[in-house]
């Protein structure tokens, strides 16, 4: 997966390439996925919800530039995959997942498998997690229709937040800079995420926006 699916699309940070070889994959999978978990694709996880594909949670690691000690808030637990990335490389995270059954069952896998420095919150993630402001990194793992304020409030001056912003079906990935009250933006891979759904979001059922 590492060699072909992920340095050999570009991605040339080591301490990524390490993390992605390092995390279990398989362990972050539905049973019935098992033998897929190493596919170039995402993959169902129950609850409608799916894990991102590998060479996108690498993207996304990659361009958040994630330093020891910094602190990390990723939106859309999910599985806890791209969370245990992001701890892998030293950063303390906090991810916030709306649906409880998925934040319980990442909370349970994230602790079996001896991740520290994962604090999983159940909540809207659209409202970022103040209790833990300012961070240095903030990646969104659902698709956004607008970058939530919340979320470059709560981010540091000289942070960087990751998060895939369009309509339902197509996205771009976003690279937001703050430095002071100053944002800037680029654009990177276009890509495709389950909805953000939440306040500053996709209403509950967002199909009359399709
Ligand atoms: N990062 C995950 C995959 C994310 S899938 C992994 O590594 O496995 C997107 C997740 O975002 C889903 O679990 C979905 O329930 C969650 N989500 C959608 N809207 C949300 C919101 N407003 N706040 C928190 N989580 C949200």
């Amino acid at each position: 997966m590492v060699e072909y699916q992920i340095r050999r699309r570009g991605i040339r940070d080591e301490k990524v390439l390490e993390a992605m070889f390092q995390v279990p994959r398989h362990e972050f999978v539905p049973p019935a996925y098992l033998a897929s978990a190493y596919d170039d694709r995402p993959l169902p996880i129950g609850e409608s919800e799916t894990i991102s594909q590998p060479y996108i949670v690498a993207a996304m690691s990659v361009a958040a530039r994630v330093q020891p000690g910094d602190k990390a808030l990723e939106v859309g637990t999910g599985t806890g995959y791209q969370a245990a990335i992001l701890a892998y490389l030293g950063a303390t995270v906090y991810t916030v997942e709306r649906n409880p059954q998925l934040a319980e069952s990442a909370r349970d896998r994230l602790a079996r498998l001896g991740y520290k420095g994962i604090e999983v919150i159940c909540g809207d993630g659209t409202e970022g997690y103040s209790a833990a402001a300012p961070y240095q990194v903030i990646v969104v793992t659902a698709a956004a229709p607008v970058v939530p304020p919340p979320l470059l409030d709560q981010l540091d001056s000289g942070g960087r937040m990751v998060i895939p912003v369009g309509d339902l079906l197509h996205q771009d990935l976003q690279l937001i800079f703050k430095r002071g009250s100053e944002v800037a933006t680029r654009l990177l891979d276009p890509c495709q995420f389950v909805p953000l759904i939440g306040k500053h979001a996709w209403p509950e059922k967002p199909d009359r926006f399709w």
